[in-house]
């Protein structure tokens, strides 16, 4: 009798680490390009494409991120260093959308880390929401690990739904995951056609971390050159589509969340219209081979 239950907890465990593992490695394969959602390592969702407000303040950004909310849009980066947490709060309060159909991700900046709790009660006060549903360290910095334990316990305490990291790359992963107890949920770094990072993007999906990329359209100031790429140009005519449209698309296919900034209102709807359409293989490997391993920035 107890042989067998043993052999029982054998095959029964075996089956839990094969389904962990082949889930980890899904993360790319997750994307429901119906729901235009992915299921985060926690069981929360979070929409595959939104928007970034890097730059945008005062009444700008409170116009561009109500009309993002107004016209689809379901998730939006915001960060202390932004100093736009209000707008975009009030915003998603102004516009009336369930707040459970919104994703608001935010991040703590490095000159935060040694004074977490804090800081993490003042994201939530600017913001004036309920719950924060993504916390992001910004950078790696003095005392991250103690920032991200605080998150860590915010969780616990309902004001922090989901912990992430950004501009963390594979060596710094592998030092920081072995100090925290909450497997990060996403990993938010630069990703656009000059920067493509193919490495680091699949090293983290093998991990089961969502991965969401900055700077998709090469970043302000250099978005020009990339939106007039030959090729990227050329594959854009044969889709119909802006080359914008192309850049984005290719993230999701390869299982990048993407959060293009604008207050441009043409542009912020243009920059939803990306699931219509898909990008043939040859398409994407056209797209593959414009890496630079150009960098366009580190934070
Ligand atoms: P981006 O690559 O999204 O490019 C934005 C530029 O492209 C803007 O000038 C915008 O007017 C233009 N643009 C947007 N949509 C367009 C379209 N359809 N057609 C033509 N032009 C278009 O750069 P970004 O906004 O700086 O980066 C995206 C977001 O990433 C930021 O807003 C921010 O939320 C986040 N971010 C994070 C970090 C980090 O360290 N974690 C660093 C930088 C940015």
């Amino acid at each position: 009798m107890k042989n067998i239950f043993i052999s029982f907890l054998l095959i029964f465990m075996t089956v839990l680490i094969f389904n962990n593992k082949a889930e980890a490695n899904n993360m790319k394969g997750n994307f429901n390009f119906n729901t235009k959602t992915v299921k985060l390592n926690n069981g929360y969702e979070i929409p595959l494409n939104g928007i970034g407000t890097y730059s945008l303040l005062n009444d700008v950004c409170y116009n561009s991120i109500l009309y993002a909310l107004q016209n689809g849009v379901r998730l939006i980066d915001t960060a202390y260093i932004y100093n736009n947490e209000e707008e975009v709060g009030k915003a998603v309060r102004d516009s009336k959308i369930d707040r459970k159909d919104i994703f608001i991700i935010t991040k703590l900046y490095p000159n935060q880390y040694n004074n977490a709790e804090k800081a993490i009660n003042d994201a939530l006060k600017k913001l004036n929401v309920e719950y924060i549903d993504m916390m992001l360290l910004h950078h790696p910095g003095n005392n991250d690990v103690e920032a991200y334990k605080a998150i860590e316990k915010a969780i616990k305490e309902g004001k922090i739904r989901s912990v992430g990291l950004s501009n963390w790359y594979i060596k710094e992963l592998k030092d920081f995951i072995p100090k925290i107890n909450i497997i990060p949920a996403l990993v938010q770094n630069e990703i656009h056609p000059y920067y493509q990072d193919t490495e680091v993007i699949e090293y983290i999906q093998s991990l089961g971390i969502a991965v969401q990329g900055w700077y998709p359209l090469g970043g302000r100031g250099h978005q020009k050159e990339l939106l007039n790429d030959k090729v990227l140009k050329d594959i854009a005519a044969k889709y119909n589509k802006s080359v914008a449209q192309i850049i984005l698309r290719w993230n999701l296919q390869r299982g990048v969340i993407v959060i293009p900034g604008s207050s441009n209102r043409q542009h912020i709807i243009e920059n939803t219209e990306i699931y219509d359409f898909e990008l043939s293989d040859d398409d994407m490997k056209r797209i593959s081979e414009l890496n630079r391993d150009e960098k366009h920035d580190w934070y």
